[in-house]
């Protein structure tokens, strides 16, 4: 393969001492142009009396081993065993299951409401995908790794879309204006059709200015930066809000980040739900709130799962959350009803 290596080795000395050795030997400073470079391997080894000894086997199951190697963080090496087969025959399995649940509606939007912190006013609902099961709903955290990097996670980026316009029309019939937000992956936002097709389903879906937001995790601007700006700022120009997804996380530089077209950073959860266990946390929320504040950006902070929680955060100044403290993600006549009930507290209050 192009930057890939296969050895074959009738091996006498231990195998991991044969592995360092490679991987010495790859990382041997060597002259190119006047510089000196450095180069990492990962490696993936397969043992023939593991695997059936025929080449085509014994490459498939190195494969397998190197892909796990990869996903290590490079610069690793990984040994083969039968438990890889089962995970990636389990993938397989669920990639099939999910183009199919694609076909046949068994896919479902959940909502999980944003408000206000001070007054509790709602401000807008993230769209979560599910999965309808005989055994229960599945969260895409179980399912992601099977169609990441597919083209079903784009299939699955445009059904979400579409699906979240239509309930916003809905709710728009019955009076109610609900802005949404919707998540979307890096493939999609990178593919070519991407800005045809957004302003195609805009025009389907007439909606007012900023009534939907794109949520793009921070990692996906750093990368091919120009082609993305300019189609985020063409969303901009269709009327969309942009949101950073789990802003922190990504360690881009605040320098990048600021010259970035978005309306709102979003707190990622893993920095919220323990603000009051590490008090790093907090010194990094108060950061990233004076970033907002500074570069005229909203600022959403996610995870917000108890009331001291939600009372800290108050108190250092973020005003709009979302978490379990405010409502788990629920399905859309779940939503109507959430948003009905809390009518009826608001007004007793008042009463
Ligand atoms: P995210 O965008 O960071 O979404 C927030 C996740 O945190 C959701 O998990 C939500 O259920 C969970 N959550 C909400 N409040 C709390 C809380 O107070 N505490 C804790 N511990 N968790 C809370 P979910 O629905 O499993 O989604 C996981 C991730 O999958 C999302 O993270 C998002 O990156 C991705 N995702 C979800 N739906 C879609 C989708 O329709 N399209 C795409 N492309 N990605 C999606
Ligand atoms: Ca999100
Ligand atoms: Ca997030």
């Amino acid at each position: 393969g192009a930057a890939r290596f296969v050895a074959v080795s009738d091996v006498s000395e231990p195998l991991d001492r044969l592995v360092a050795d490679l991987q010495d030997a790859m990382r041997e400073p060597i002259q190119c142009q006047g510089e000196h470079i450095s180069l990492r391997c990962s490696i993936g080894v397969v043992q023939e009396h593991i695997a059936s000894a025929d080449a085509a086997a014994l490459m498939r199951c190195s494969d397998l081993a190197l892909i796990r190697a990869r996903e290590a963080g490079g610069g690793r090496c990984r040994f083969y065993d039968e438990g890889m087969d089962v995970e990636i025959r389990r993938m397989h399995a669920l990639r099939g299951d999910f183009a199919r649940a694609l076909a046949d509606n068994e896919l479902e939007l959940f909502y999980q409401p944003k408000i206000n912190l001070v007054d509790h006013k709602v401000s807008g609902v993230e769209a979560l995908i599910r999965w309808r099961r005989a055994d229960g709903y599945m969260a895409p955290g179980e399912f992601f790794p099977a169609i990441e990097h597919t083209d079903l996670m784009r299939e699955l980026d445009w059904w979400v879309m579409s699906e979240a316009l239509r309930h916003s029309s809905v709710w728009m019939a019955q009076g109610k204006l609900i802005p949404v937000s919707v998540n979307l992956s890096a493939m999609t936002l990178r593919h070519e059709s991407f800005l045809p097709r957004i302003q195609a389903l805009i025009m389907r879906h007439p909606i007012p200015d900023g009534h939907l937001e794109l949520e793009v995790l921070e990692t996906v601007s750093q990368k091919e930066a120009e082609e993305i700006v300019h189609k985020l700022e063409s969303c901009r120009e269709f009327g969309i809000s942009i949101a950073l997804d789990d802003f922190g996380t990504g360690a881009s530089s605040l320098v990048h980040l600021q010259q970035l077209p978005f309306d709102t950073i979003k707190i990622d959860q893993r920095f919220v739900r323990k603000l009051l266990k590490a008090p790093g946390n907090e010194a990094i929320i108060r950061s990233m709130i004076s970033f907002a504040h500074y570069t005229g950006r909203k600022l959403v902070v996610e995870g917000v799962e108890s009331q001291p929680i939600w009372d800290r955060l108050l108190e250092i100044g973020c005003t709009s959350g979302q978490g379990y403290a405010i409502s788990a993600p629920v399905s859309a006549s779940g939503l109507m009803d959430w948003l009905a009930e809390r009518e009826e507290t608001v007004a007793l209050k008042s009463a």
